[in-house]
């Protein structure tokens, strides 16, 4: 399907997304620049390879990749193997939650204004009970592709870019929490904006974008009206991922999310396919949470949907 999107492939067009996040607020639109640099189509299988990894290490670790087990520490140095590869500055932050070592892995993309900062996370835990794979592998894997492709793109964007990888999110945020209650207020300040990534490839999948910041919402907007796929406002896991102490911390956030154990109305499913009277993912948290419990398309539209953002927003 050829895109009508403003920034994506065919960029002619100039993209009133990437002026917003200019001198370390995202309120105030700069002067509209030339046009953005085209994000890239990910290869979605590109995503569900490493997706692949993520479930062959939960099953070589005893089911899961949660805090604190082997199946945490193999993942977060198979996705540190990748970026390393391709050319990221990358740094595991350690720290202590339930007795358990956990770890965060940030990746920086040399260049850019190192005092606008654009970044997107994702948990690379799982729970205990299963092997995670859209809770949280989605949005690991799709997060790690989009890095992958700046690297692949040589991209040199205007802002500095960084992604990063929080451990202990299904303990309550643990790492992410961390990681900001790190940062110097000087260095908090220079964050422009924070994406969060945390289920996008739910098998009877919603489209929710999250509304904290009206432009990075409006950016999410953007890519997805011009695919034709309609969005609500995210409420399920409102405050409840990596985003909260984001922006308890007074950084701008965004997201997406493609639901979790909230039922699909009939609404729902007439717009976006499905099952009515289902939940979005009804593997939430349980062993079924495999790399069978993801919807290919859904996976497809949030990463390229996050490519889209990171391009935008840094340009
Ligand atoms: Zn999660």
């Amino acid at each position: 399907m050829k895109l009508s999107i403003p920034g994506r492939a065919s960029a002619t067009a100039v993209v009133a997304a990437a002026t917003l996040l200019t001198g370390g607020s995202i309120a105030g639109a700069a002067p509209a620049p030339a046009a953005a640099a085209a994000a890239p189509d990910l290869p979605v299988a590109n995503v569900k390879a490493h997706l692949a990894q993520l479930q062959s290490i939960a099953t070589a670790n005893g089911g899961n990749r949660a805090h604190g087990r082997a199946g945490y520490k193999a993942s977060l140095d198979y996705v540190k193997a990748k970026l390393d590869a391709a050319g990221f500055t990358t740094t595991v932050q350690q720290f202590t939650s339930g007795g358990r070592t956990g770890y965060n892995l940030i990746a920086d993309w040399p260049g850019g204004n190192t005092s606008q900062v654009v970044m997107a996370g994702s948990h690379l835990d799982s729970v205990t009970a299963g092997p995670g794979i859209n809770d949280n592998g989605s949005g690991s894997a799709a997060v790690l592709e989009t890095a992958l492709a700046v690297a692949r793109a040589g991209y040199q964007p205007t802002k500095h870019l960084r992604f990063a990888w929080w451990g202990a999110e299904e303990l309550g945020m643990v790492g992410s929490r961390y990681y900001v209650n790190s940062l110097t207020t000087a260095n908090r300040s220079k964050i422009s904006g924070y994406l969060n990534f945390d289920m996008i490839g739910s098998p009877n999948p919603g489209y929710f974008v999250y509304d904290d910041d009206p432009t990075i919402e409006k950016t999410f907007k953007t890519y997805f009206t011009g695919i034709g796929v309609s969005t609500e406002i995210e409420t399920e896991g409102d405050g409840r991922s990596d985003h909260a102490p984001f922006k308890s911390a007074g950084i701008p956030v965004g997201g997406l999310f493609s639901g979790a154990d909230y039922i699909k109305t009939s609404a729902q499913a007439a717009k976006w396919g499905g099952t009515a009277g289902k939940a979005f993912d009804a593997c939430y948290h349980s062993s079924c949470d495999t790399s069978s419990n993801i919807n290919d398309t859904a996976l497809d539209r949030n990463a390229d949907a996050l490519a889209y953002a990171v391009w935008q927003l840094s340009a």
